[in-house]
């Protein structure tokens, strides 16, 4: 009776967006972690999509901010705020009737007092039971990766904030990286180049659609141009401009190369053992930032290594978390706090 009213909910609490997954009906929130509230009242007044349009274009009396935006909690109330909105959004009923279980996925090098309070909030919202997973546990899970074996897997989670490299092998974490460094920073550089090199400004929302139109970490097939409306940095007037993907690349080659560093000395870290493994079996990239164009291709090139990349690598630590949550029992070792 109880498992037919409980709702379990999967959280992926990413830098860039926060994904729920309700027991018996799939994913059914995937929108940006952002929060936008009153300057003066700190009342929250949007979360998520609704929030994002409000990023960078708010009047002065509202501020939007991204909480997780480097992969630590900057803003607990913000935080807490966008978690027991999406928990009550995914609730027909009132959640102290049910009390489900909630298990959410988070940044491995995520502090005490950030597990609690994301723990806290989860509470409050009317959870009955909360445990937390990294995310790159979650990702593998949710890819179908069996991490109760013996022999190591490599995960490479490239997010907005954050770039997680972690070796996982017998339920355990055995060698984990974390850089704050991820697709934000790739926007950031494609402005800064545009400023440089054109005189042009453009706005980081731009900038994300550029690299994801454009963007290369490795020489294509078929080079692409994009057509980019911007501000004369001179002139103050708006101009539009044709950019190459050769440009773009070399605007990205800084951030592409500090996450292919990482890759390198995560590769050197892992124990022997592992590395064989690791050898046949290759990399498995996940995150929305491994979407960008050739960046297998330029791991392989770097590392080797085989590189595989998943058809939908930005929901896979959200069905990760739901697949914990199918048998709770299985992965209780792969769990990193719980509460009761
Ligand atoms: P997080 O887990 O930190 O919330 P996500 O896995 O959701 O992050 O990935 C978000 C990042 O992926 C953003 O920086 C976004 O710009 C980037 N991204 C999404 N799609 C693409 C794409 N097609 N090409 C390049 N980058 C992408
Ligand atoms: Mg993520």
């Amino acid at each position: 009776m109880f498992g037919l009213l409980s709702n379990d909910i999967g959280i992926d609490l990413g830098t860039a967006n926060t994904l729920v997954h309700v027991s018996g009906k799939g994913i059914v929130i995937n929108e940006p972690s952002v929060v936008a509230a009153d300057r003066r009242t700190g009342k929250i007044i949007a979360i998520g999509s609704e929030a994002k349009q409000m990023l960078g274009r708010t009047p002065d009396d509202i501020i939007a901010v991204r909480p997780m935006k480097d992969g630590v909690i900057a803003d607990f109330k913000s935080v807490e705020s966008l978690l027991t909105k999406m928990i009550k959004k995914v609730q027909k009923y009132p959640l102290f009737l049910l009390r489900p279980r909630i298990v959410v996925g988070v940044p491995s090098g995520i502090t005490e007092v950030e597990k609690m309070a994301v723990i806290d909030a989860s509470q409050r919202a009317g959870a009955r039971e909360v445990h937390l997973v990294a995310e790159p546990m979650a990702a593998a899970i949710g890819m179908g990766i069996p991490v109760e074996d013996a022999s190591g897997n490599m995960i490479i989670d490239i997010g907005g904030g954050t770039s997680e490299i972690a070796v996982i092998a017998l339920y355990g974490i055995v060698c984990d990286a974390n850089l704050r460094v991820g697709g934000d920073e790739m926007d950031v550089a494609i402005v800064d180049y545009l400023k440089k090199a054109h005189n042009m400004l453009i706005g980081e929302s731009t900038a994300e659609q550029i690299k994801m139109t454009i963007g290369s970490a490795f020489p294509l097939k078929e080079e692409l141009v994009m057509e980019v409306k911007g501000r004369d940095l001179i002139a103050g007037v708006p101009k539009t401009m044709t950019l190459t993907s050769e440009e773009i690349r070399e605007a990205l080659a800084e951030t592409i190369g500090l996450i292919v560093d990482a890759v390198r000395k995560a590769l050197e870290n892992t124990p022997p053992e592992l590395s064989s493994d690791i050898v046949d079996k290759g990399i498995v990239m996940t995150g929305g930032g491994s979407k960008v164009r050739g960046l297998d291709d330029r791991l392989r090139e770097e590392t080797n290594l085989p590189v595989n990349v998943i058809d939908d690598p930005m929901v896979c630590v959200c069905k990760g978390t739901a697949r914990i949550l199918e048998d709770i029992d299985k992965f209780r070792k792969v769990l990193m706090a719980a509460t009761h």
